[in-house]
């Protein structure tokens, strides 16, 4: 098995431009971290705008070639890459536990996820075909195709460093547009890898385009008049200056942001199943998910056995440093900020008059950035830590006295990506399902996030845009409808008159 060329081993990470890895001349570079040791383990660069717009200047001169390569044969790329990533799955799950810092498990879910996106865009033959309705009007055919909408930009966050970057690229490219993959500065090493696997399952030079950096690249792109649709994954504030700006300049934007969901437990639900999926919810990934279970709003007499049941159950979670490690439950945190960010919220809740019921603030050996799960009791809905996104382990529980009340804090909170129901109430779930205030609904599921065929479908402050990932909207995104009406005449005598829009 060849040893990768650059992802592992590299120090400066190289930008992808027209199928050649460069190390881009910036003087600019940042530190690309392993958040178990605490240690710097390579360097990425951060691109001048000159440096985009030669990776733009690329993906423009890939794009009529590729924009005519029959979808079978983009498809035919897109099953060697799936098989390469086949064979590469334990590689790039390690990878994504060396540059994030989630579990070894955490890891292979989520390069799962992304293959089955890869499964998902294999699929374009199918997926492109347009309707037909053969003589809508008199000797006149109509029919509706699928065509690529350009060069397009994916701009991922940190907290699914391989997941999301598939979340857009297969399908934009399975679509026949060409594509720019902006990653996330703190964890470019996994994108890179999917870069080079790419290349390898055949990619023509220029279609996949990888180019490093923060807002100055961002910038770039979203202005660059021939850019085209721009996806974007991240916190809200951003996805909502990206999408205005983008959609302003008159492109296609979809931009997925932050989050705050909702997991209710009813009176009547098993506790200790309850419990259990709300810990792997909130604690999943160090609370470092957009699905993550942030508020928990426990109904009537639920309150006190679950509160006392997730302390149990969190404290048992084993918490260190996952590079290598198979018997972790919980790793650290992406930054040392963002740790004392997230301890800070326990601080907050105190002031604001919760009850931090478990703290997770405690030494951990060596250099890695870990806190502990938390528990915070008597949050209500209108404090700080009911209100933002924390994306850490912690997890307030607000008691509410029934089910209308606990719609009514769904209906308080400006996120809206998932909610959960734990309820043996065939009419408790629906009428949650049909009135919470969220775009992806759980049932005695904790975290509702759906599979590769389903659309990825945030409501609120969770997304801007009109057509989501994921899924058929995904193809839609990455497509634009052109409809046309044939008529062939028999003779030229014919009349000309227009048999669609003649008068009776
Ligand atoms: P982030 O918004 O800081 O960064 C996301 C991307 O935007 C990165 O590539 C970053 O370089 C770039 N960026 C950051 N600041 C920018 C600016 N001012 N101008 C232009 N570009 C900028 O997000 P993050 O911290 O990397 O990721 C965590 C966030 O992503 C959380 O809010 C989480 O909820 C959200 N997220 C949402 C979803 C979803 O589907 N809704 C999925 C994953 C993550």
């Amino acid at each position: 098995m060849p040893e990768s060329p650059v992802a592992q081993d590299v120090d400066r990470v190289p930008m992808l431009q027209g199928g050649r890895w460069i190390v881009p001349e910036t003087d600019a570079w940042g530190d690309v971290m392993n958040p178990s040791t605490g240690k710097t383990i390579a360097h990425v660069p951060f691109c001048s705008a000159d440096e985009t717009n030669q990776v733009v200047a690329a993906a423009i001169s890939a794009l009529p070639e590729w924009s005519e390569t029959p979808a079978v044969d983009r498809a035919r790329i897109l099953f060697r890459f799936h098989e390469l990533m086949v064979v590469r799955f334990e590689e790039l799950s390690a990878l994504v536990t060396r540059e994030h810092g989630k579990t070894l498990a955490e890891s292979r879910a989520e390069v799962q996820r992304g293959l089955e996106m890869v499964e998902f865009a294999c699929g374009v033959p199918n997926l492109l075909m347009g309707d037909t309705l053969p003589n809508i009007a008199p000797s006149v055919d109509a029919e509706t195709n699928r065509h690529p909408v350009g060069v397009c930009v994916g701009i991922t966050p940190y907290n699914f460093p391989c997941m999301v970057p598939l979340w857009m690229l297969p399908v934009a490219i399975a679509c026949g547009n060409t594509f720019i993959l902006k990653p996330s500065e703190k964890v470019p090493l996994s994108a890179v890898r999917l870069g080079e696997l790419l290349v390898e399952a055949g990619l023509p030079d220029g279609v996949l385009n990888v180019v490093h950096g923060d807002r100055t690249v961002v910038d770039t792109l979203i202005h660059h008049p021939d850019v085209a649709a721009i996806s974007f994954v991240g916190s809200t504030a951003v996805a909502r200056s990206i999408y205005e700006t983008g959609t302003r300049q008159g492109k296609r934007v979809q931009a997925a942001g932050g989050a705050k969901n909702h997991l209710i437990i009813m009176p009547d639900a098993d506790l200790d199943q309850s419990v259990k999926a709300l810990a792997a919810s909130a604690y999943g990934c160090a609370g470092q998910r957009c699905m993550a279970g942030s508020i928990a709003v426990a109904v009537g007499a639920a309150g006190d056995p679950l509160v006392a049941g997730l302390c149990e159950h969190a404290s048992d979670l084993r918490v260190g440093p996952t590079d290598g490690a198979e018997d972790i439950d919980m790793g650290p945190l992406i930054r040392r900020e963002h740790l004392q960010r997230v301890a800070g919220y326990l601080d907050v809740a105190g002031e604001d008059g919760a009850r931090v019921a478990l703290d997770g603030r405690r030494e951990f050996a060596g250099d890695g950035f870990l806190i502990g799960p938390s528990v915070l009791d008597n949050v209500e809905p209108d404090m700080r830590v009911a209100k933002e996104e924390i994306f850490g382990p912690v997890l307030s529980v607000v008691r509410a006295s029934d089910l209308e009340s606990a719609l009514e804090i769904g209906r308080q909170c400006e996120y809206g990506n998932g909610a959960s129901i734990f309820t043996t109430s065939g009419y408790a779930a629906r009428e949650f399902k049909r009135h919470f205030n969220a775009g992806m609904i759980g049932i005695n599921v904790g975290v509702p996030a759906p599979m590769a065929w389903f659309p990825f479908t945030g409501w609120n402050q969770s997304f801007f845009g009109d057509l989501h990932i994921q899924g058929s909207e995904s193809v839609h995104f990455f497509t634009r409808q052109k409809m046309t009406l044939t008529r062939w005449f028999e003779s030229a005598q014919q009349s000309h008159q227009d048999p669609v829009w003649k008068s009776s």
